[in-house]
């Protein structure tokens, strides 16, 4: 029997987007504590896959664009083919699209709630069916501080992902009591592709480390340890919790 709360040794986590950024690190940081991968996404999660097995963890790629919650079912099936359960879900694949309010199109709002908000909550659904009939499991949703804050020309982002906290919240009132702990992260400014257009305007770059406390964009990797709490029994009396990541951005 372990006495590390934070051994993920026989559990099974499916992660969305796992191929680069955000989503890669948290699928390494769920292996190196002991736990098999599913990695799911639109682009094959090669990189991410030789990584986990080089931790001598099990990984499967599962092809899925989730632009659209179809495929939703068929990725937790999938998921629970390969490996026989599911234990954790990691939400993180997301997009974003930057336009002035009063130009925003109905198709980058369409691309980006769809992405962010309705394939979440349907994976949610999907993975918490099962979780509820196993009287276990983790959900962890990416959220942003724009769950928090109005952001800047991101009007489709900061609506999806304010909604994501909330439905967060939602779900673990439903599910708390079933034995599957729903929780979110609020990542920090982070240097990924969906920062890329920040950290390349040098005003916008300079404005954000002047409000970071930590004086430095997070690394995707400082992610990793907290997706492993919010995975593990460490956790199991942490119920709709919005845990930000931020270098202390939202203490200022
Ligand atoms: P990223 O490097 O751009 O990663 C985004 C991931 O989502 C990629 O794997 C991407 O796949 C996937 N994705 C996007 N649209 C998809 C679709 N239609 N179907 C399947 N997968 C799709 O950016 P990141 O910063 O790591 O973002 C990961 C998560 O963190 C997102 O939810 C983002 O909103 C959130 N977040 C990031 C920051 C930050 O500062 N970086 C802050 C707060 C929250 P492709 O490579 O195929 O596009």
């Amino acid at each position: 029997m372990t006495t590390n709360p934070f051994d993920l040794s026989g559990k099974v986590a499916l992660v969305t987007g796992a191929n680069t950024g955000i989503g890669q690190a948290i699928a390494l940081a769920l292996a190196a504590a002991g736990a098999d991968l599913a990695l799911a996404g639109r682009t094959a999660a090669a990189e991410t896959a030789d990584g986990v097995r080089e931790l001598g963890r099990r990984v499967a790629i599962i092809a899925a664009d989730l632009s659209s919650a179809e495929p939703v079912g068929e990725v937790v099936d999938a998921a629970v083919a390969a490996f026989g359960t599911l234990d954790i879900l990691v939400n993180n694949a997301g997009t974003i699209r930057r336009a002035d309010a009063v130009a925003y199109s109905e198709a980058d709002w369409d691309a980006v709630i769809d992405t962010n908000l309705k394939s979440l909550f349907f994976l949610c659904q999907a993975a918490g069916r099962r979780m509820i009939a196993d009287g276990r499991g983790k959900i962890v949703n990416i959220a942003s501080m724009l769950s928090f804050q109005g952001g800047i020309r991101v009007p489709a982002y900061t609506a999806s992902k304010s909604a994501v906290a909330g439905l967060t919240r939602a779900l673990a009132n439903e599910w708390a009591a079933k034995g599957v702990n729903v929780n979110a992260i609020a990542p920090g400014y982070i240097a990924t592709n969906n920062t890329a257009a920040l950290q390349a305007d040098e005003t916008r770059n300079r404005q954000i480390l002047e409000r970071i406390p930590a004086s430095r964009w997070g690394a995707p990797g400082d992610i990793g340890g907290a997706a492993v709490f919010l995975a593990s029994a460490a956790s199991d009396y942490v119920n709709g919790h919005i845990l930000a990541v931020d270098g202390g951005w939202l203490a200022r």
